[in-house]
């Protein structure tokens, strides 16, 4: 048996601010050890990473979590690794994003089965450089024939009050820096100069202009931001000799890194011809069609809660978007309100409730 609480106090003291791991994954390895899974340990780097397993033949369900958090800030009225709890609030670094979720589905998945088999896959690595974490356990687990039919992400999706949201999908995530260079020169005699921001600006209007989509049933409309445009020049009588623009997109399942790299060169060879382009994509967007294991969450959320949850693809990308790649995923944790915010914290009543529902829903998929 493992209790939600006691294990989430614990792993919240272990001051895990990425990529430290500070025991977390030892403490919740010889938890989950103590209750009959096999844990194969899986450090890639300097990340600790394991996958832990229970069960056999038939239906294979998955849970993932990070152990890693973000650093606590300086404002904290509590310890932010102490743990503590008063008047029925659990307080602490992690608390719903997302160590209170994996005590809740590590203690749901020690429930006993009767047959099918429970995997959980444990990085330390997801709010920082996301390189030496799920995406090498993944390779892991595929090469290993261990990847699950069907896998649920702790992170804190609900809203307002317990159940209200999950998400299905997420949107794709592209940053892009484009330089025009031209040739400096004073401002007075612009004949014998070469402005790139006469070139740059109109391309990054057109940009801003254009409409990427209108969205669809399941997401909101792409969206381009413009972060930055600088030519480090701080004189007012000399033409700078190059210019940059910083921008990144939030996008679709209408778009992928692909078309939309074809769309930015296409602009900019209209406006800014010979202006670099550099792209860099942290994630493709996913979405899980809504299908027999998402109307089971949704179902056993309804039953535990009484409320249907939102379907969601919005907010900033996961872990999930890896997942996406080898099986359905769907993504159902804590509210998040207090995530990355100081005086993270969750009710008591929540941990317990989530419990309730990722072990009502282990039994029904493993049924
Ligand atoms: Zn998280």
């Amino acid at each position: 048996m493992i209790h939600p609480l006691p294990l989430a106090q614990a792993l919240i003291r272990c001051a895990s601010v990425t990529p430290e791991d500070a025991g977390a994954q030892i403490l919740l390895a010889g938890a989950l050890e103590s209750a009959g899974f096999s844990v194969t340990h899986l450090p890639f780097g300097n990340i600790h990473n394991f996958y832990a397993e229970r069960g056999g033949e038939g239906p294979h369900l998955g849970f993932a979590g990070h152990t890693d958090v973000v650093p606590p800030g300086q404002n904290w009225r509590k310890n932010p690794f102490g743990g503590d709890v008063e008047n029925g609030i659990l307080y602490g670094r992690g608390a719903c994003d997302m160590k209170g979720a994996i005590a809740a589905f590590a203690a749901a998945a020690a429930s006993p089965t009767r047959h099918g088999k429970i995997s959980l896959l444990i990085t330390g690595d997801e709010e920082g450089e996301a390189r030496n974490g799920t995406t090498k356990l993944l390779d892991w687990m595929a090469e290993n024939n261990k990847i699950p039919d069907f896998c649920v992400v702790g992170e804190p999706t609900s809203r307002a009050t317990l159940g209200d949201v999950i998400k299905i999908g997420r949107r794709g995530s592209l940053s892009a820096t484009i330089t025009a260079t031209g040739r400096q020169g004073h401002v007075a005699y612009p004949h014998l100069a070469d402005n790139p921001l006469h070139r740059l600006i109109p391309a990054l209007a057109a940009l801003t202009a254009a409409k990427l989509d209108d969205g669809n049933e399941f997401f909101e409309p792409s969206s381009l931001q413009l972060t930055s445009v600088d030519t480090g020049n701080p004189a007012r009588n000399v033409i700078p000799a190059q210019a940059t623009a910083l921008l990144n997109i939030r996008f679709n399942n209408h778009h992928t890194e692909a078309s939309l790299s074809d769309w930015l060169t296409e602009i900019l060879a209209a406006h800014a011809p010979h202006a670099d382009l550099k792209i860099s994509c942290s994630g493709e967007a996913f979405l899980t069609k809504p299908g027999a294991a998402v109307n089971l969450l949704m179902d056993t959320i309804a039953r535990e809660t009484g409320l249907t949850a939102e379907q969601n693809t919005g907010g900033g990308t996961s872990d999930a978007r890896f997942i996406a790649r080898h099986c359905p995923v769907a993504e159902f944790g804590l509210v998040g309100a207090t995530m990355h915010q100081e005086g993270e914290c969750v009710p008591l009543a929540d941990l317990q409730n989530l419990t309730n529902i990722y072990q009502k829903f282990i039994e029904s998929f493993l049924a």
